[in-house]
C-alpha cells in the first residue's frame, strides 16, 4: 500500500500498489508495517484484510508515531515509539531516496 506519493506529508489517499496473490481466508495473518503515522493506511489495510475473513489479524510495526494519530487503529506489536519527525533509512524512503541507509535517521532538508 502506498499513501505518500512524494514529500513528507501523507496525502491521506491510500493506493493498492500490489494486492495479495493468495487467499488469507481462514489463515492467521500478520501485517508487517514500516511505520504507523496518522494511522490512515493501516486502518484501510486492516478493513481490507478483515473483509477477507482471516482466522486472526495482527499488526507489527518497526516504528510508531502515536502523537500524529488521526485514525485510532490497533497495533499489536511495536518496535520503537518515536517523536513527530520524518525518518528515512532502513527501508524507509523519501521519494525513493535514502531507503538504503543502514540506519534510521531524521530527515533534515
Ligand atoms: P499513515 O497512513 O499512518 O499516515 O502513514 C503510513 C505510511 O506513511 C508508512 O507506511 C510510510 O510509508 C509513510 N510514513 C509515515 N511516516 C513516515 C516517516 O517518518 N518516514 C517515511 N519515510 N515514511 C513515513
Amino acid at each position: 500500500m502506498s499513501s505518500y506519493h512524494g514529500g513528507t506529508e501523507s496525502t491521506g489517499e491510500v493506493k493498492i500498489v500490489k494486492d495479495l496473490d493468495a487467499s488469507i481466508q481462514g489463515r492467521h495473518c500478520l501485517v508487517v508495517e514500516d511505520i504507523v503515522d496518522t494511522g490512515t493506511t493501516l486502518f484501510k489495510v486492516r478493513n481490507l484484510l478483515q473483509d477477507r475473513e482471516p482466522l486472526s489479524l495482527k499488526v507489527c510495526t518497526l516504528l510508531d508515531k502515536p502523537s500524529r494519530r488521526k485514525t485510532p487503529v490497533q497495533v499489536d506489536y511495536i518496535g520503537f515509539t518515536i517523536e513527530d519527525r520524518f525518518v528515512v533509512g532502513y527501508g524507509l524512503d523519501l521519494d525513493g531516496k535514502f531507503r538504503n541507509l543502514p540506519y534510521v535517521g531524521i530527515y533534515q532538508p
